[in-house]
């Protein structure tokens, strides 16, 4: 298959929120967003959103602030890793855990 054609059929797929299931209690780091550093909250434009581009599972918003829905955030890292202005942080969530009770 030529690579052109390779891409069109990635850009038709269309994950919704949640698609890849509730994660239930499996998550072992969670990502969370500083957001004295994130861009649009800084900057009050729509910008940037690389974390809502980039995550598999389709649970970030694409608002001011952008939030995580981690009933199905996997704590894969991609957003973290993506962010182009370091803002996403992977915490050890049995240590979040802990913190909320
Ligand atoms: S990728 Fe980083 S800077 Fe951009 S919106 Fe997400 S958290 Fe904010
Ligand atoms: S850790 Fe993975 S699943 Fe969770 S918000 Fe970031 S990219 Fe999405």
């Amino acid at each position: 298959m030529a690579p052109r054609e390779y891409c069109k059929m990635i850009s038709r797929s269309k994950p919704g929120p949640g698609d890849g299931g509730n994660t239930g209690s499996w998550r072992v780091l969670r990502p969370i967003i500083d957001l004295e550093k994130c861009i649009p909250v800084k900057t009050g434009k729509k910008s940037c959103f690389t974390c809502w581009l980039y995550c598999p599972d389709c649970v970030v918003t694409k608002t001011i602030p952008p939030t995580i829905d981690l009933t199905y955030c996997k704590g894969c890292g991609i957003c973290a890793e993506e962010c182009p202005a370091d803002a996403i942080e992977m915490v050890d969530e049995a240590t979040e855990i802990v913190k909320e009770k």
